[in-house]
């Protein structure tokens, strides 16, 4: 018996839910049936500590699809270590991540399946029209794109998202990256594995709101980097040669020059020039280096990645068609939790 896992990070999605499911289920049914009579699918909910009624909505839709999964997380812990939670948790022998606001259109999930099947153990998911996207955000992700293929040791398809599909071999071994500074799309990219890529055109947000300001885009974007290359820790060594070289040249040239005129006292601008320049380089790679070792004493305190508060749902899911002492028992924590209003 094969199972398909889709798991899907959501984070004060109360009204998302039951669409996303209504959207899917035609194309994983679909999906389901080229993989063979016997497969099953997995929906595995993340409930990245959301404010709203999430929980309650997954709590009350799990009694009435058996298939239907939740990881209910201790606090928001952020889309990439919630993405990280559903994946350690995921059984299926195929998982594919995907956002709750149909943003990352189901029926994809066929073509991904039927690569799957021809023998790719990555299916990648590129964005073939972004014009969905904002302007800002469509030219912020290029240049970020074109910046980290730059700098990085291994290139990171532009377009592609956390939606793809990733064979149990690719997700075991993503399961032992045991990476603070998570940027998953990096991680899903550097573990190789045989790999196809199918194009969608990005659709709009369904229901709700995007959860990803600048400020946080930002950080990821720097996670990113520093998760992906060194390079910009290594190239102030070349920028320190270099301005060293010419410090050398121009010291040669004012010995000789002051041994033939004499001292001329005038040079504040120069002098003012120099000093805040090289200060102001001085910072920027600091700065830079900071950037780094803050990521080292976060990798060095070791802490979990998130914590998991509760884990229920999905009767017929992990071999059981009935549920077990431990579903069950699983289950009475939950009912015995009152229901917020
Ligand atoms: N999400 C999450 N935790 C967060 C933020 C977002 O689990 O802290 C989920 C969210 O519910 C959605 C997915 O991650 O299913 C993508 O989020 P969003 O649509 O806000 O991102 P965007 O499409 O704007 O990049
Ligand atoms: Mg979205």
């Amino acid at each position: 018996m094969r199972t398909l896992s889709i798991v899907i990070p959501v984070f004060n999605e109360q009204d998302g839910i039951s669409l996303f499911l209504d959207a899917a289920r035609p194309a994983v049914d679909e999906a389901l049936s080229l993989i063979g009579a016997d497969a099953r699918a997995e929906y595995l909910f993340v409930d990245d500590g959301s404010a709203d009624r999430t929980g309650d909505v997954l709590e009350i839709l799990s009694r009435f699809n058996p298939d239907l999964r939740y990881v209910r997380l201790s606090r928001n812990f952020g889309k990439e270590a919630a993405l990280a939670a559903g994946i350690d948790h995921a059984v299926g022998d195929a998982v594919i991540p995907i956002d709750v606001d149909l943003q990352d259109p189901p029926e994809v999930i066929v073509d991904m399946v039927r690569l799957w099947l021809a023998g790719a153990q990555v299916v990648n998911a590129r964005r073939a029209d972004r014009s969905s996207d904002s302007w800002f955000k469509r030219w912020s992700a290029r240049g970020f794109y074109a910046l980290l293929n730059r700098l990085s040791d291994y290139p990171i398809p532009e377009n592609v998202g956390d939606f793809r599909l990733l064979d149990r071999q690719a997700v075991d071994v993503v399961k032992q990256l045991g990476e603070q500074a998570r940027f998953n799309k990096g991680l899903f990219s550097w573990i190789g594995f045989r790999v196809a890529t199918v194009d969608y055109v990005r659709a709009r947000r369904e229901t709700g709101r995007s959860k990803w300001g600048l400020g946080k885009l930002w950080s990821l974007a720097v996670d990113g980097i520093t998760a992906s290359t060194t390079m910009p820790l290594r190239i102030w060594s070349y920028v320190g040669g270099a301005i060293a070289l010419i410090a050398f040249a121009y010291a040669g040239f004012l010995v000789v020059h002051t041994l033939a005129t004499g001292v001329d006292v005038p040079g504040y601008a120069s002098m003012m020039v120099a000093v805040l320049g090289l200060g102001g380089l001085n910072l920027l790679s600091l700065g830079i280096m900071g950037e780094y070792v803050g990521r080292i004493a976060r990798e060095v305190r070791q802490r979990p990645l998130y914590i998991v508060a509760a884990d229920a749902g999905a009767r017929n899911v992990g071999g059981a068609a009935t549920p077990t002492l431990d579903q069950l028992e699983r289950d009475e924590e939950w009912t015995a939790q009152p229901i917020r209003a």
